[in-house]
């Protein structure tokens, strides 16, 4: 479904609801700019009445939260979290991606849930290592890419230079949008060759926009009143017509198919372009997509709610003991109080208190639709991945699974704060931060994780919420693997492996090799059985 269709559905239809979502993430390396982007952009969506209270909020809950602090000394987002807005009939749902290179698995899970996403890049620096990895996974994943080059009124690299790097690292097609007038000091503001509007600096060359005028094409003679500089002006027409003639134009087929990228030259810091970022999405970028799920995809039209969990966050708030499930509706119209089937264990529940999260807010949900994201409340029954339906039949697909890469001891210091610290790791696992396992024999703790500052992470939240100190040490282990196979072969295994097998959070049978030889070694030896990196065999 797309704009033109959404023209014939009935308002208020599910089909028109579908037609006017964008939900989409911002993926770029620390620093590009993707938390001033995000202001501007609820700004520009009319979320916020003052850009910078983004900001703002998260250091209100950084206080609330010690174990924010490590947020603050790293200078990374560990959280993420969605932001509402409209604009001209379009609802846009942000879903924020932590940006630490060490810290991704979020970001992973995040970006199941999106149906685009906004690449921004510094325009000093071109692509950086995290956004060619953030790149690859939203490739695996056919999500189409805006990009957004940021920072045009510092000095910044060629924009043809920029473009090419865009075109032959990422093998896209580049399609401008906006261009800049000048960069660095010689920055006049940015023309976007669709509309002949140009956005103007002030006077001084300093803070945001001032004027929007449109005009009529790149030779108009306005244009040489507005920016004033013939110098400049001269070397701004030759770019801009070799850009419209020389590279392609957005062709939205090739953009959703994820073979070409519309490009936006423009500031997040000084307003410049975002308000255009924001019309490109509206125009180009796809609603709510097919789901895939077992045993059919599940389009978004469909009369019956279907669900999926992305995210589990413990403790948002330290006074509360609640944990939201951030789950992404992927079909039908949702309605509070709707009773939705955990599909898999037979259990269903009554979702009563569905949250929304606005800019500033969080609400309570009366409906939502396909592409939008709810904050479930509960007590640690819902999981990453868990899909919720009106149907019972039906199982959401694709979600990243991740082997644990670094496999460690828990130390812990108290004797009488196991309890506790048994609690934190249960529910730390839960929520998807680390894979904690129990070895059957010495009744050791493991935790698996993929980068290593999820351990410091993990020290810092059962400190901060569960009050208890631990601290981690080398494991025996390199490797964790699920059984699967018959039982009797995988009871069988057991007991001849038992020095060797711990349980996950659900009791359910790990083996832990001790080294890759050894996984090798022993797969060789009991040919019936297979040894998964993930629970499930996907
Ligand atoms: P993030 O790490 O990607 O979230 O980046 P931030 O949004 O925190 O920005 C990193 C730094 O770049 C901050 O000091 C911003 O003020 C600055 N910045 C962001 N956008 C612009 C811009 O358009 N122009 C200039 N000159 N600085 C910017």
């Amino acid at each position: 479904m797309d704009q033109a269709l959404a023209s014939k559905a009935a308002p208020g239809s599910l089909e028109a609801e579908i037609a006017n979502r964008r939900t989409f993430a911002i993926i770029s390396h620390p620093d590009a700019g993707k938390t001033t982007l995000t202001e501007k952009l609820l700004y520009f969506g009319g979320a916020i009445r003052l850009a910078g209270q983004v900001r703002a909020r998260g250091e209100r809950r950084r206080t609330q939260s010690d174990w924010m602090a490590i947020e603050q000394q790293r200078g990374i987002s560990v959280t993420s979290s969605v932001m509402t807005f409209q604009r001209d009939g379009v609802t846009f749902n942000l879903l924020d991606t932590p940006g630490h290179e060490d810290f991704s698995e979020d970001t992973y899970r995040t970006l199941t849930a999106v149906d685009s996403a906004v690449m921004v890049i510094d325009a000093a620096k071109g692509i950086e290592s995290q956004t060619l990895k953030l790149f690859e996974v939203c490739r695996l994943r056919d999500v189409p890419i805006i990009t957004y080059i940021n920072k045009v009124d510092r000095e910044g690299r060629d924009p043809f230079e920029l473009m090419d790097e865009i075109s032959e690292k990422l093998a896209l097609d580049v399609a401008p949008v906006t261009w800049p007038i000048g960069m660095g000091t010689q920055f006049k503001g940015c023309y976007n060759l669709r509309d002949n509007v140009v956005l103007k600096p002030k006077k001084d060359g300093a803070g945001a926009f001032d004027a929007e005028e449109r005009v009529n094409g790149i030779m108009d003679p306005k244009l040489d009143d507005l920016v004033g500089d013939p110098a400049l002006m001269e070397q701004f027409r030759s770019e801009a017509d070799l850009a419209s003639t020389a590279l392609s134009p957005v062709d939205p087929v090739a953009y959703r198919e994820g073979h070409l990228t519309p490009v936006y030259f423009g500031s997040a810091l000084r307003d410049f372009c975002v308000g255009d970022l924001l019309d490109g999405l509206g125009a180009w970028a796809p609603p709510p997509r097919v789901q895939p799920a077992e045993p059919a995809p599940v389009d978004p039209t469909e009369d019956k709610v279907t669900a999926f969990v992305f995210k589990v966050q413990a403790n948002m708030d330290p006074n509360h003991r609640d944990r939201i499930a951030f789950t992404r509706i992927c079909s039908g119209r949702f309605k509070r109080g709707m009773k939705l089937n955990q599909v898999g264990t037979g259990k269903s529940m009554a979702v009563q208190a569905p949250i929304f999260f606005f800019a500033q807010d969080r609400d309570i949900a009366e409906e939502a639709f396909p592409g939008d994201i709810l904050g479930i409340p509960n007590h640690g029954t819902l999981r990453v991945g868990d899909t919720l339906s009106e149907r019972t039949d039906v199982k959401v697909t694709g979600l990243p699974r991740f082997a644990p890469e670094i496999l460690r001891r828990v130390r812990t210091g108290d004797p009488m704060k196991v309890k506790q610290v048994r609690r934190a790791l249960h529910d730390l696992s839960e929520e998807g931060l680390a894979q904690v396992f129990k070895t059957r024999l010495g009744a050791d703790w493991i935790v698996g994780v993929v980068g290593a500052l999820q351990l410091d992470v993990m020290i810092d939240r059962i400190k901060a919420e569960y009050k208890v100190e631990i601290g981690f040490e080398g494991s025996p282990y390199a490797a964790a693997r699920w059984i699967h196979g018959p039982r009797d072969k995988v009871e069988e295994f057991i007991s001849k492996n038992s020095s060797q097998i711990a349980e996950d959070n659900d009791e359910s049978p790990v083996y832990m090799a001790k080294s890759a030889w050894e996984l090798n070694y022993t797969a060789e030896r009991w040919p019936d059985l297979t040894f998964g990196v993930t629970k499930e065999l996907v």
